[in-house]
């Protein structure tokens, strides 16, 4: 009796555990904890299953256009635009080895009125004011991309560079977390290390 208890214990906790694994690697919206918020860094989920390959990049805005509030003169709009521009070319921003993937679909979101009410003291960067009442009104933004992509029979490539680097010199870390059907892993990259294997 007791033995058949310890089983079903154990086997509901690896399925709890491949859950959230799952949960975090599509890195749905109701998941902001799982990314920090922090200048310099980037996170970015990618998932194989089935024919399916899928990138997610979530990245400050901070790293990609150099400011976070709403884009109002000329310059900042057509920084915007230009950003927008590469990060939907996924020829500049992910080189993969292997597999045959084609890119069907890309979404870029991007929300520059959202207030970051979470990790707020992870955050680096220097405010020109440091009341509790200005960081009340603070505010930041994301860029967050999805890559969609159709592998042919299941074949996924052995490993994918992040190109980033090469256009945003304000990004210096990507914490990539990937998981196929049978694997998963988790990988660091930088400008000099942007190749994540699998
Ligand atoms: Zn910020």
């Amino acid at each position: 009796m007791c033995k058949k208890i310890d089983f079903l214990f154990l086997f509901l906790t690896i399925a709890l555990g491949n859950l959230l694994v799952l949960n975090s690697a599509f890195g749905e919206e109701n998941h902001h904890s799982s990314h920090a918020h922090i200048h310099g860094e980037a996170d970015a989920n990618i998932a194989m299953i089935g024919s399916s390959l899928e990138i997610e990049f979530i990245s400050p805005a901070h790293n990609l256009i150099g400011f976070e509030y709403e884009a109002r003169t000329s310059a900042e709009i057509a920084k915007v635009k230009q950003t927008e521009s590469v990060l939907g070319d996924p020829a500049k921003i992910l080189q993969l080895t292997g597999g045959e993937c084609d890119f069907v679909d890309i979404a870029i979101e991007s929300g520059f009125s959202l207030k970051d009410e979470d990790n707020h003291d992870d955050h680096n960067h220097s405010h020109a004011h440091h009341g509790l009442e200005e960081n009340k009104t603070d505010t930041h933004s994301n860029f967050k991309v999805k890559y969609h992509t159709s592998c042919d029979s299941g074949l996924f490539p052995n490993s994918i560079e992040f190109l980033l680097f090469k256009h945003f010199k304000n990004l210096s870390r990507v914490n990539v977390k990937w998981i196929s059907e049978n694997k998963q892993g988790s990988k660091r990259l930088t400008a000099n290390n942007s190749v994540v294997g699998f």
